[in-house]
């Protein structure tokens, strides 16, 4: 089920893109994630990407090159369209066919370095866009810290609901507000009902948040009433990327019962522009773990490669930037530090559970982890839980304190995997900013 290591993993390998060689870079030869992208500011269309060190290589421009044959030729004209659908939707053996030939034509030595030099544009200058048309979006809830941090905040005897640990808890959420990274975001207005209240009033929400999760791609979809078997889910995959899953508190405790979120969420969703692939974060796969004294996976949620290797070893972080920081030029304050390796159940898991009905996944279909908090202080990744409740308000670096967020503050996500014996590899950054809400009149 898990992708093999091959040469395109090799940490020794080196690209004539001499920014991709630096050892920090998010984007060295070994990572190659792929988006969507045009000159920024300009009108031109929009068109598959591949980031290598701090340069973007434009598909389109690539495939007009004529440098590739067979699988990769047809695999690269299908990712140079303005959206990446048609490329997930071929599958694994063309998206490693691309991979494997980029990471050839990239390579110190290759023959063709002038002609792909031509098809280069410096990242700096490109404007991105969400790389593929999402059908549906889904959003987990699979690390067991936060659905504990968050049920103690409602439910101090009895935080975690008994189905948690047999079902991948979700929701479907709204695909139409999923919004790429750079983008400003209203504060959104809604019921508020407080506490010791019985009549709501409408108003800007006042205890708004962020959510540091992962989203997971869907390549090849499944026929309605066909289900994924677990241990064939991950060829149904194609890669991972940020999503902050903003959320309005007040306006979620109000509304959630009994049918979950719903305009608590449904205003906006930032992503990252870039798609790391599952074969790239081949190198940082962690077997999966349960405590012996939990329940085990039902049999559909079970499979040798689930325990081998079914989880990820991926550092997240998340960070603060507020309108004081920018004015006095000081770098984002980071507020949490995290691991994918945290999440109670697999990306495999997910993707078995959602079609375990019969549910027809589509190429392009988007799901969030749900917020991956950790065990400990520093690994809590909403303010809800940094702030407990809003009751322990943060001091920052400037003096100021948050307990939720302000007008002009920006949320930052990161997220990188490291192991001895491969090269890091990053996945850029999310960065969504928040401003004043319309006024409802
Ligand atoms: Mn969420």
């Amino acid at each position: 089920m898990t992708i093999a290591l091959n040469e395109t993993h090799d940490a020794s390998l080196r690209s004539w893109v001499t920014s991709a060689n630096d050892g920090n870079t998010d984007f060295p030869i070994q990572n190659l994630p792929f988006a969507v992208f045009r000159r920024a500011g300009s009108s031109e269309a929009f068109r598959g990407g591949v980031a290598i060190g701090d340069q973007v290589l434009d598909l389109a421009a690539l495939r007009a090159a004529g440098l590739l044959t067979g699988d990769a030729a047809g695999a690269c004209a299908a990712a140079a369209k303005p959206s990446l659908n048609d490329f997930m939707a071929m599958g694994s053996t063309a998206w490693s066919a691309l991979r494997l030939a980029l990471s050839r034509l990239l390579r110190v030595g290759a023959a063709q370095e002038a002609s792909v030099q031509a098809c280069l544009l410096a990242q700096r200058d490109v404007e991105y866009s969400v790389p593929a048309k999402i059908g549906d979006y889904t959003d987990f809830f699979t690390s067991i810290h936060h659905a504990t941090n968050v049920g103690k905040l409602f439910r101090p005897d009895n935080p975690l609901l008994p189905n948690y640990k047999w079902v991948p808890i979700a929701y479907h959420g709204r695909a139409s507000s999923i919004g790429v990274s750079g983008e400003s975001l209203h504060r959104p207005v809604g019921q508020v009902c407080g506490a010791g209240q019985t009549v709501p009033v409408v108003q800007p929400s006042r205890r708004l948040d962020f959510e540091l999760e992962l989203g997971i791609w869907i390549g090849t979809g499944n026929a309605q009433g066909k289900r994924i078997k677990v241990a064939d889910a991950e060829a149904h995959v194609f890669g991972l990327c940020l999503l902050n899953d903003w959320s309005a508190r007040d306006v979620q405790a109000w509304e959630y019962q009994p049918l979950g979120p719903f305009l608590a969420k449904n205003f906006g969703t930032t992503i990252s522009p870039w798609i790391v692939t599952m074969e790239a974060l081949a190198p940082f796969r962690a077997p999966f773990t349960r405590a012996a004294s939990d329940p085990q996976p039902l049999h559909y949620l079970d499979a040798p490669a689930v325990w081998q290797s079914g989880s990820i070893d991926i550092q997240l972080d998340v960070l603060l930037e507020t309108e004081k920081m920018r004015a006095a030029k000081q770098s984002a304050q980071p507020l949490a530090r995290s691991n994918f390796v945290e999440s109670y159940w697999t990306v495999s898991q997910m993707v078995a559970h959602h079609t375990v009905t019969g549910c027809n996944l589509q190429p392009g279909d988007l799901f969030g982890s749900g917020t991956m908090s950790g065990p400990t202080d520093e690994s809590r990744a909403s303010l809800l839980e940094l702030t407990v409740g809003g009751k322990e308000p943060i001091t920052l670096a400037t003096g100021e304190t948050r307990t939720f967020l302000e007008d002009g503050d920006a949320v930052i996500l990161r997220a990188h995997c490291e192991k001895v014996g491969a090269a890091r590899i990053g996945f850029g950054e999310s960065y969504g900013r928040i401003v004043p809400a319309i006024d409802l009149t």
